[in-house]
This record gives structure tokens, C-alpha cells and sequence, in this order.
């Protein structure tokens, strides 16, 4: 860590502290998580929501909990199933139950039909046959009651489970996202190019893979911190995600480097595409949010190749991975692709 970075997060620690202070607000470990983030400006709506609070000048711990559960607490993608799943038993359940409830009226009710035949079979007089149609009329109330409370208990029920399944289609994609940048993360990147190569072979179309790799980005977090280093691999994901289209996938590989599966595209258009994105990235101007400090411009490297008929996922990756490797040796800032590998290089690939 440079001087620089421990200074900066030295300020960010004592502000945190003095907000605790001022708000008195207990200094737990959550809470000066909370604050310090605040100090940061990473999370313009966290700090927006605390700004609110200070202003109508009454922050509770309470309050500084909600809103630390709200936009810092990570939930597990497993606890979060767990949760799910355990809610949906709970339902399951309760529907067996009112179930049940209802089988056992309905039986009875059977059973006092059925008596109620046998007596008919008697000869009855006015007052029997009014008692018996009294008796009757009861249980038939009884029945339409338990038959009207199963239906609202059913439809309770759909709701709850709509609102599972929207849980649970949440969690699903949740877990195929980076957290961090939001686009895919390195699982999925492995599932979907096995994927792609499966219809490349079954179609007989191109398919190319991008590998890039931001420049010198450990001496950005160094010179600026890991949070501001955070918020450029979001804006180079995000310029990946907007450079692509259609069946084309992008993805976090991890830490500071990316991929992109282009199917139906052959060398050529790969080349294009990288180098569209190595200029988008190039061409934006880094501007801290929290302070307006100029952070200047970052560059990224690229390798390019195709699937070829021999090719594995991984003789594939590893073909983008030394094209990438050739782009950093060559002076970075710029797109290698396989057509500028040496002959010897494809041949051990
Ligand atoms: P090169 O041009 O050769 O790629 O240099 P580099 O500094 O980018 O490469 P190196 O592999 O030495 O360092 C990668 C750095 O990326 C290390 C680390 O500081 C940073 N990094 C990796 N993951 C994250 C992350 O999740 N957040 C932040 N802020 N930085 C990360
Ligand atoms: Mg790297
Ligand atoms: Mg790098």
C-alpha cells in the first residue's frame, strides 16, 4: 500500500469516527463500515439516505442498522436459497393442512348424508323430517364454511407462492452475476462457452473469444484506493457490456480481467469489436464522484481468437490468454490477436 492510500484511508477512518461520534451512534464494527463507506462518496444513494437522516437531525442505531442491512449486509446466495426453500415447505404444509381440514368435513358430512338416507328409508313424521332437514342444513353450512376457507387459504397460498418463485428466479440470476460489476461472473462465462462451442460445432459458424485485461491497475488502486479501483472495473464492464449484442456474452473472468464470447463472428469481426471497446475504454475520462478529483484515463489490453475444429474450451482460452500476454508485451493499449502469433505458439496451443 502507498503512503498515499494509507493517508486516504486513515481521513476516511477518522471521519467515520467522528460521525459516530456526533450521531452517538455506538462504534461497532457495522456501523463504522457504514460510515466509513459514507466517507468514502463510493455509494451515492447510501450517502443521500444518510445525508436525509443528519439533516432531520435525529440518527438512531436503529435507523444506522436498517440501513446498514439495506446496503451493506451481504446475504449469501445459500442462505438466501435456505430461505426460500424453507418458506416454501412452510406452505406446502399449510396447504397439506387445510387440506386435511377439509377431507375430514367432507367425510363427516358424507357420513351425515348417509345416515340422513337411512332415516328417509323410515317412516318419519312432520316434526322428524323437519329436525332431520334442520340437522342437514347445518352440516351443509358447516361444509360450505370449511370449503370457503380452504379456497382463501388456497389463494393465500398461490400468492405466497408467486412471491417464492419470484424469490427464487431473483436468487437464480443473482447467482449467475458478478457481484461487484453485475454482469456475468466467471461460472457462467464457463458454462456459456461450452454452450457456444457445442452450436458452433453443430452449426458450423464462427465463434471468437475476447480476453481483456485493464493496464497497470494495480498502480491505479495504489495511487487512487481499491474503492475508486471498484468503481472502474463497474464503468469497464459496463463499456464491455455496451459494446456487444445479441447472443454475445460478457463476464467477469476475475479481478481486473474480462471476457467476451462473440458466436457467429469470425477473427475479423472480433478484432473490430476489441478494438471498439479498447477505444471506448480509452476515451473515458476518470472523474472521482465524491470530490470531482480528475483521475485521468485507463487503458486495457486484448487477446483475440477462434474456435477452431480441434479447439477445447480451454486450448481456446489459453489461445486468447497468449495473444493477451503478446498485446501487454507489445506495450499494452492495443488488441493481439492469434492472425500475429508466431507459428511455433498456435502449433503448442
Ligand atoms: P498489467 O498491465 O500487466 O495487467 O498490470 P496490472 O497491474 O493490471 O496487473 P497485476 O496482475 O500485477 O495486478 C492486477 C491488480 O488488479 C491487482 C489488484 O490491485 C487489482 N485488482 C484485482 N481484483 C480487484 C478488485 O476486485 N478490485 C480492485 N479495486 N482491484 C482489483
Ligand atoms: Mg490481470
Ligand atoms: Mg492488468
Amino acid at each position: 500500500m502507498s503512503e498515499q492510500e494509507f493517508k486516504r484511508a486513515l481521513g476516511y477512518a477518522t471521519s467515520a469516527i467522528d460521525l459516530l461520534r456526533r450521531a452517538s451512534i455506538p462504534p461497532y464494527p457495522q456501523f463504522y463500515e457504514l460510515l466509513y463507506t459514507y466517507a468514502t462518496g463510493v455509494n451515492p444513494s447510501l450517502n443521500a439516505r444518510i445525508n436525509t437522516i443528519f439533516r432531520e437531525g435525529n440518527p438512531t442505531a436503529d435507523m444506522a442498522e436498517t440501513i446498514y442491512n439495506e446496503f451493506l449486509k451481504a446475504q449469501d446466495v445459500n442462505e438466501r436459497i435456505s430461505s426460500v426453500s424453507e418458506r416454501m415447505s412452510a406452505r406446502i404444509q399449510a396447504v397439506h393442512e387445510a387440506i386435511d381440514t377439509a377431507m375430514v368435513t367432507a367425510n363427516s358430512y358424507s357420513g351425515s348424508l348417509q345416515s340422513a338416507g337411512g332415516d328417509l328409508d323410515q317412516a318419519m313424521s312432520p316434526k322428524e323430517l323437519k329436525s332431520l332437514a334442520a340437522r342437514l342444513l347445518k352440516e351443509t353450512r358447516r361444509m360450505q364454511d370449511t370449503n370457503q376457507q380452504l379456497e382463501q387459504k388456497l389463494e393465500a397460498s398461490r400468492d405466497d407462492i408467486a412471491a417464492l418463485q419470484r424469490d427464487l428466479d431473483e436468487v437464480r440470476r443473482e447467482s449467475m452475476l458478478d457481484p461487484l460489476t453485475k454482469i456475468f461472473n466467471r461460472k457462467s462465462f464457463d458454462e456459456g462457452l461450452l454452450r457456444c462451442i457445442i452450436d458452433a460445432r453443430a452449426n458450423g459458424e464462427p465463434l471468437s473469444l475476447v480476453i481483456v485485461d485493464i493496464d497497470h491497475f494495480k498502480r491505479f488502486n495504489d495511487n487512487y484506493g481499491h474503492q475508486t479501483g471498484d468503481q472502474v472495473l463497474r464503468l469497464v464492464a459496463m463499456t464491455l457490456k455496451s459494446n456487444i449484442k445479441g447472443k454475445d456474452l460478457a463476464a467477469r473472468y476475475g479481478g481486473e480481467e474480462f471476457v467476451a464470447i462473440l458466436p457467429s463472428t469470425d477473427l475479423d469481426g472480433a478484432i473490430i469489436v476489441a478494438e471498439n471497446i479498447r477505444k471506448a475504454i480509452q476515451a473515458k475520462e476518470l472523474l472521482k464522484r465524491s470530490t470531482n478529483e480528475k483521475l485521468g484515463r485507463i487503458t486495457a489490453s486484448f487477446g483475440v481468437a477462434s474456435f477452431r475444429e480441434v479447439d477445447s474450451a480451454s486450448s481456446l482460452i489459453e489461445r486468447a490468454d497468449r495473444c493477451l500476454y503478446a498485446a501487454k508485451h507489445a506495450g499494452r493499449n492495443r488488441v493481439f490477436s492469434e492472425k500475429e502469433l508466431e507459428p511455433s505458439d498456435i502449433a503448442a496451443a
